[in-house]
């Protein structure tokens, strides 16, 4: 009995130390004793743990100025693998991460969104069985799952929230589908708050208060307070392309109102107008295509939407006084058109003391990179808190006795 107590005590403080080893609060031995509190026999022991699972490594010494070397702790990044997608209406991008997060391998698989959730997770399933085998990894590596979706979704459940463009999927478990296929926790996620997640962790990791703008066919935004992601009641906050300002002729929204910022700023809008003005152009990319070859139509068009977007970016400000702006989308591709009004119309509404210190800046990663490594990002913050690594421990324990026996007929 003694033996079992000493045994779950030895777990349970392993992954409290392996969660300060990933958060970057304690990076060495002392450092874990000084923030932990235990004493030094205790944070080796448990160390032991960590390191026989193969959860962590001992990095190379670093030499701070004057001081002695330090065995730095680290996570080790092929430990597990990660099992992201990124669903669209018309394709599905399939990647395998390790755990910095950096892609392994990715693919994609041309879907149609109306068959429904069965049948696309069925072709997501098949692709990671496909992907994992190429690593040589198997599904007790897989440390878990996300799902980037172009809908709010309720990130506890792992549902989608009310009907969206994926007809059908609110009333499936989708989480739960992949889940038991894989026995790993699975996450969905609007996929917005994904590339969100990763401009601020992998470009801004200082960064506290960040607010990402999605400028392309369509326009949203996701939130970042004190590091996390401000996800709202109902899973769309930020939903920033269809609020509403009072303007002359205001035109009608996708939506089905009048005068939101998508109808007036939105890639679909702009190609609108530039129709309108006899070019063909019907989403972001041909206004884009356009802009590039100097139609000062469409020039002068990127930058109004650059206004309306600073527009309803200065209430935001005013709002959550976030410390950077970060703008992606396919319409960033001509940041100079579209980020000089954003700017101009923020300094111009914002009181002094919020953008003081702001930022407003180009995302440095293209859309889909971004959104499968913020989908690894979220489940990798997930499962380095102490209770899940104490499962993954487990996990890896029973996988280790069940081929051991298996190793010895060998
Ligand atoms: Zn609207």
């Amino acid at each position: 009995m003694g033996g079992a107590n000493h045994a779950l005590g030895l777990t349970s403080g392993a992954g409290i130390l392996l969660s300060l080893i990933a958060s970057g609060q304690a990076q060495s031995r002392s450092a874990l004793i000084e923030v932990s509190g235990l004493s030094r026999s205790t944070v080796t022991e448990r160390l032991a743990t960590l390191f026989e699972a193969g959860f962590i490594l001992e990095g190379e010494q670093s030499k701070p100025s004057g001081g002695r070397p330090t065995n730095m702790l680290q996570i080790n990044q092929s430990f597990g693998v990660v099992l992201v997608s990124d669903v669209g209406e018309t394709h599905v991008h399939s990647a395998v991460t390790d755990l910095e997060p950096g892609l392994l391998v990715e693919t994609t698989d041309p879907i149609d969104i109306g068959d429904g959730p069965q049948a696309i997770l069925a072709v997501i399933a098949r692709q990671y069985w496909k992907l994992l085998k190429r690593l040589k990894r198997a599904k007790e590596d897989v440390l878990g799952i996300c799902l980037g979706l172009p809908a709010p979704v309720d990130h506890l459940t792992g549902r989608v929230f009310g009907p969206s463009v994926l007809a059908g999927w609110d009333d499936f478990a989708v989480g739960a589908f992949l889940a038991a296929e894989f026995d790993a926790p699975t996450l969905i996620e609007n996929d917005v708050n994904l590339m969100t997640l990763s401009e601020a962790r992998r470009f801004w990791p200082d960064v506290d208060q960040l607010l990402f703008i999605k400028a392309g066919t369509g326009i949203g935004s996701g939130i970042v307070t004190d590091r996390r992601l401000y996800r709202g009641a109902q899973g769309v906050a930020g939903d920033i392309g269809h609020i509403q300002f009072s303007t002359t002729n205001a035109p009608l929204c996708r939506c089905g109102k009048l005068g939101c910022v998508e109808a007036r700023a939105g890639g679909w809008a702009i190609a609108r107008d530039l129709r309108a003005r006899g070019f063909e152009a019907k989403d972001a990319r041909d206004v884009v295509d356009l802009v590039r070859k100097n139609r000062p139509e469409a020039i002068n068009l990127v930058r109004e939407a650059g206004r309306v977007l600073g527009e309803v970016a200065a209430d935001v400000v005013s709002l959550l006084n976030p410390s950077v702006i970060v703008i992606g989308g396919t319409l960033i591709a001509v940041e100079e058109y579209l980020l000089a009004g954003v700017r101009e119309l923020v300094y111009q509404r914002c009181l002094p003391l919020a953008t003081r210190t702001l930022q407003i800046a180009p995302a440095r990663s293209d859309l889909r990179t971004g959104l499968l490594l913020g989908a690894a990002q979220l489940v990798i913050e997930a499962r380095m808190q102490p209770a899940a690594i104490e499962q993954t421990l487990e996990r890896h324990r029973k996988g280790a006795a069940a081929t051991r026996p298996q190793r010895a007929r060998q």
